[in-house]
């Protein structure tokens, strides 16, 4: 199986029916390119930046950051390679020491909160991504994003930083695309306020079930609640993928929910375009795309949609799976 499915590495990912799906890889080290190079990815659909700050106490300087990403945006072009701006906090490595412990870091101080109380240091990241934009595809999304000022705010200092640069002469894409990640509830409920000011939306469905039902994604005690099929986090994938059609933008899903076979059936139907999973989830995704039919998806969507309970859902998207692989 292994080697049939590497020899599948430069085929379309295709549905049976003609419905082209991207298929990007998330990754976590500049070192990783090889694996994504290996894997056929369409490029990255997902750099989680934090990871920068394992190496040192603290985010790399401008030009330090700049040279990881133009590597990345070298070795992968044409292809799109989606920075995501940092996403300290919560579970991950807090950006600098905080002064007091948070009572409940999930529900505090991460992601784009973070970047928007620390303006200097959010855009020295931004004019890096913009620096490194100028020699490959590079896209940059925002995290945990909860309202529209937030995005309003994040592109302003982004259209600062264009500014910045064009004033010095530095040369980057006049046209980065951007977007912001939809894992927190109140912005998938409010995606078609927001849709119409971004360039696309990449569901984060890590955080977004475990914000929708409540559950910490990082305790086993309450595992057996955190339900990727929840009719709610369904309703929620398919009004973010509404919002983005209407404003004429493509949405995709890089949380674990993209690279579960038994759930592409769900993903597609519900018309995500985009799937970004770990390198080496790649090869089985691909299959499974390449073996679906996109209306078949979209039937079985639509009947999943009107379903109460999360194990029906479950047993719809695993049906198709199942039938085709
Ligand atoms: C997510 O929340 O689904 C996601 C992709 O982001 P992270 O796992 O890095 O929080
Ligand atoms: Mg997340």
């Amino acid at each position: 199986v292994r080697l049939d499915l590497e020899s599948q590495r430069d085929e379309d990912t295709t549905t049976t029916d003609g419905r082209a799906i991207t298929l990007s890889s998330n990754i976590e080290f500049i070192d990783e390119i090889a694996f994504v190079q290996n894997s056929g990815a369409k490029g990255v659909g997902l750099y989680r930046t934090e990871f920068l700050l394992l190496d040192g106490e603290e985010m790399p300087g401008e030009l330090e950051q700049s040279e990881a990403y133009t590597r990345l945006a070298k070795a992968l072009a044409p292809h799109p390679v989606i920075i995501r701006t940092l996403d300290a906090g919560g579970d991950k490595l807090p950006v600098e020491p905080l002064t007091e412990p948070e009572p409940n870091p999930f529900l505090g101080w991460r992601g784009i909160r973070v970047s928007l109380d620390r303006p200097g240091m959010f855009k020295e990241q931004l004019r890096a991504i913009l620096r490194a934009s100028a020699h490959g595809k590079l896209a940059v999304m925002f995290p945990l994003v909860s309202g529209l000022g937030e995005v309003r705010r994040a592109k302003n200092y982004l259209k600062e930083c264009m500014d910045e640069l064009a004033h010095q002469g530095v040369p980057f894409d006049e046209m980065l695309e951007t977007g912001v990640m939809i894992e927190v509830p109140s912005a998938a409920i409010i995606a078609d306020l927001i849709a119409p000011e971004v360039d696309f939306f990449s569901i984060g469905t890590n955080d977004l079930i475990q914000y929708t039902v409540a559950v910490d994604r990082v305790n086993h005690h309450v595992a057996e609640l955190y339900r990727p099929t929840h009719p709610a986090v369904v309703r929620l994938i398919k009004q973010t993928v509404n919002a983005a059609v209407n404003a004429g933008i493509w949405t995709g899903v890089c949380g674990e929910m993209a690279g579960d076979i038994r759930l592409t059936p769900l993903m597609l139907g519900l018309g995500v375009e985009e799937l970004s999973v770990g390198p080496h989830q790649v090869p089985r995704v691909r299959r499974a795309i390449r073996a679906l039919s996109h209306s078949e998806c979209v039937a079985m969507a639509d009947e999943a949609l009107k379903t109460p309970l999360s194990p029906e859902i479950m047993n719809a998207t695993v049906g198709l799976a199942r039938k085709y692989y």
